[in-house]
This record gives structure tokens, sequence and C-alpha cells, in this order.
């Protein structure tokens, strides 16, 4: 952004305010990444109190900082703007900076794959738009108003992922954003613990189209009959499904992987063959939506075609890395939750990039009273014809482990409760240069320490 202070202290309804001419061009709240001209917001959090920082973040090239009312002692001679509550302004400028913003805005949703999704579409739209996205997973109360207020003036799309954790959440979002587009992913099992069901959980997305423009479109995974039957009751809505199955608007048909990405035919809203350099099925789906949200903002079919090919997507979600011993990764140790681990395990059991295919899984944290029945469900995902080896890491892959038991060699199987160690040498003793090997589990997991061996 480019206000001044004295548009700002606009926005916040504060009257008297120095420095009216100082212009800021970004927010920012930690002083180790802040930007020349930001405006520094300090939170008072249980142990630590930001306001420590602002003289540090003045040196650092901050414009202005933001500083509590009640707050003793603040600097002197500095563009200081005084209000009640840090999160409360920081969401009101938001709501004020977005209101006066030209540009395309699209907030993307869903259990699994908003940032995928985001960055795919973020990245087709590259080459024909100024575009700007949410940074890492910056997707909640705090993330979108940050990420908004960084949006340059002339940006033209803004891609903005919208997390939650429980109701109410994705609505807030989305009226804050007040997107043009809104695109629900998928619906899963992550947040169960809160929301209690998968009724809930889609309901809880649903909440997107809430802040959406009147004109703005809905693009929804339409495989999911919790979303159909949601997206059926809304007369009203103006809506488009992508999926695998033939009733959706854009569907895509046939599926080929490759070592360097999937090519895949669509049928309906756009037709013919597209490639992606990016691995999955569930990428694929991914793609889909971004090819219906690319031809509603107004590309060609060649364009988008074009665009595709060129994406590039953040790293440890489905991205495979070579060794030097000829073994190849695939590293989604980004994050895992039921559906998320079932699709990368039905990719590796599919891909005939090589042979002997081994899955090193961690823990999926936080699915709540059923996470024993969550973890057992995934032996009946894995096909022992396709699969050599499995490694399994974490307490709650204990589970697991006593449900493989019986399908596979105990030779074939390892287990351990915290020690990569163990992983790294079962590697090293077993796999070749034919050898494909998953990593997939929760964050918390670390999954990717293995790497560091090889
Ligand atoms: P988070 O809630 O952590 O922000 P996210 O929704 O942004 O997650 P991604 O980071 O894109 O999701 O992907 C998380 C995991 O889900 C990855 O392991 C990815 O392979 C898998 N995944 C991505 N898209 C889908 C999908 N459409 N269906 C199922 N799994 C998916
Ligand atoms: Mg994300």
């Amino acid at each position: 952004m480019k206000r001044t202070i004295k548009e700002i202290a606009d926005w916040l309804s504060i009257d008297s305010v120095d420095f009216v001419e100082t212009v800021v061009t970004g927010v920012s709240i930690d002083t180790r990444t802040i930007s020349q001209g930001d405006l520094f917001i300090p939170f008072r959090g249980e142990s630590v109190n930001g306001h420590k920082f602002v003289e540090q973040a003045f040196e650092k090239g901050a414009a202005a900082s933001l500083w509590l009312k009640d707050e003793p002692n603040p600097p002197k001679d500095k563009p200081i703007l005084f209000v009640d509550d840090a999160e409360l302004a920081l969401q009101q400028m938001a709501r004020a900076y977005r209101n006066q913003h030209r540009g395309k805005f699209i907030g993307v949703t869903g259990s699994n794959g908003k940032t995928s999704s985001k960055d795919i579409l973020a990245s087709m739209l590259t080459p024909f738009y100024k575009v700007q996205k949410t940074i890492g997973n910056f997707n909640n109360q705090l993330g979108l108003p940050i990420t908004l207020l960084n949006l340059d003036e002339d940006t033209e799309i803004a891609v903005l992922e919208m997390g939650m954790s429980g109701f109410g959440e994705i609505e807030f979002l989305t009226k804050m954003a007040k997107p043009h587009f809104a695109i629900i992913t998928n619906i899963g099992e992550a947040h169960m613990q809160d929301l209690g069901s998968r009724e809930g959980i889609a309901q809880a997305k649903f909440e997107i189209i809430q802040g959406l423009d009147r004109e703005g479109i809905l693009f929804y995974d339409g495989d999911e009959p919790l979303l159909q039957h949601l997206v059926n009751k809304e007369t009203h809505l103006q809506s488009k499904s992508f999926g695998f199955q033939s009733s959706n608007d854009l569907v895509a048909t046939s599926i080929e992987t490759t070592e360097k990405g999937s090519r895949f035919t669509v049928r309906g809203e756009l037709n013919g063959e597209f490639f992606i350099p990016v691995l999955g099925k569930h990428q694929v789906k991914n793609t889909l939506n971004a090819m219906l949200v690319g031809k509603a903002i107004g590309l060609h079919e060649e364009q988008i075609r074009q665009g595709l090919a060129q994406v590039t997507l953040t790293d440890m979600r489905m991205q495979l890395v070579p060794t030097e011993k000829g073994i190849i990764f695939i590293n989604d140790a980004y994050n895992a939750a039921p559906t998320s681990m079932t699709a990368a395990i039905q990719f590796v059991q599919t891909t005939s990039i090589r042979e002997d295919k081994w899955l090193v899984l961690g823990d999926m944290l936080e699915l709540g009273e059923n996470e024993k029945q969550f973890h057992e469900q995934i032996a009946s995902v894995i096909d022992e014809s396709k699969i050599s080896r499995v490694c399994l890491f974490g307490s709650r892959m204990k589970w697991l482990y006593e449900q493989l038991k019986g399908k596979f060699a105990e030779a074939n199987l390892l287990y351990t409760n915290d020690d990569y160690e163990k992983i790294v040498q079962y590697i090293n003793q077993y796999a070749d240069d034919q050898s494909l090997i998953l990593l997939k589990g929760s964050r918390g997991m670390k999954l990717e320490t293995i790497l560091k061996s090889f």
C-alpha cells in the first residue's frame, strides 16, 4: 500500500496525530522481517510485549508504529498512532484498504490444498497479470489483514488463502477480503475436533460465500456431496464445480504422470489436453479450480495452457527430490490429514515413475477423538502388492503398524516412535536407484529431517 499517516489515522478514527505527511508502504508485526516504510504493529502477548521492539523497528526503517494507549513511555518525536487494540486496528485498516483497492480478489479455502491451489493459480496468472498472494500460511485473522495491507496499489489480482479451526472464522475473513471469486478446494477431516462432523466442516468452509461479491462466483469440489448439497440450497449463487465425476462443470478425464509432472485431459468449460509440472491426482484437482478462475477472469484456453506449463509450487508439497544414490523422494511432509495422506499414497501406488515404492509415514495430528480409527483406516488404502516397504514414525503410527503387521513381512515394515536415524539407516540399507520414497506426516513430525542425510 501507499498511504500517509493522515489517511491511516482517518481509517482508525484518530483525530490528533503528528507527522501527517509521512508515507507508510506496508505493515509488519516482526522486526526480523520488517521492510523499509512499514507500519510496525506491536502486540502485547502473555510472554512478550511487542512495544519493546518499537525502537528497533524504527532503527530498521519503519515509517511509523502503533502504540497501545495504556502502554507507558511511548517514543517521542516519532510517527505513532495510539490505539486501544492492535489486532482490531490491524483489521480495521485492512478493511479500509481493501475497500479502496481496485484489484480482483480471490479467496481460497478448503480442508486440503489451499496453499497448493493458491500457488498454482497465482503462478498460472503471473505471465498475464500483476499478481500477489498470501505469503506462506498467513491465512488467519492476523495473516489475512497483513497480506491485504501489503498489497501494492497496482496489483491486479490478489490470491488469498483463508484458513480456519472453527465456525465463524471464514465468515470473518471473507467479509474482510470481499472476494470476487471464491474457491472451496475440498472437504476433509481436519478440525473434526472443533466442528463435530464432516457436515460441520463443509458448512464452515461454505461461509466463504458470505463475503463473496454480488456478481461473484463460487468454484467448488463437485465430487463432494456435502458441498453440492449446500450449493443446491443457494438459489442466487453463481457457481461452477470441478472434479473427476462427469457431472462437474470442469472434469479431468485422464491423468498421466511422468517424472516431470502431470498430463491430463479436461472436458466441460474447457476442453483438451493440459500439462502441469506438479505431481499427484489431487494436485490436478487443485489445477482444475485454477483453470476455472482463469477462464472467469478472461484468459483464453491457450493462455491457461501456457500459464500452467510454467507453474512452480511451494516446497514440501509433492516435491520430487532426487538423491545422489539415485533414490527419488517425494517430499510431501508439509502436513497430513487422512484425505491428503490417502491421496499421496494412492499417487505413489499408481505412478509408473519407479517400481520399488516405499512409504515413510508420520503421525497425523489434531484429528480429535477418532484419531486411532483414522490412523488404522490408512491400512485399507495401502496396497501391499504395490508397496514394497513401509516405515512408520510417531506414537500414533503404532496403530497403523498393528494393522499392517498382517499385510507385510516383518522385514519390510519398520516402526519407530521418534528416531529419524533408524529410518535413515533402513533406507540406506535397502533403497537404491529403483526406489521411490514418499515422506508424509503432520508438520509437527518434521519428516523432512530424513532428507538431510541424503
Ligand atoms: P494448511 O491447512 O496446512 O494450510 P492447505 O489447505 O494449505 O493446508 P496444502 O498445504 O496445499 O493444503 O496441502 C496440504 C497437504 O494436502 C499436502 O500434503 C497435499 O499433498 C495435500 N493436498 C493438496 N490438495 C489436496 C486435495 N485437493 N485433496 C487432498 N489432498 C490434498
Ligand atoms: Mg496452507
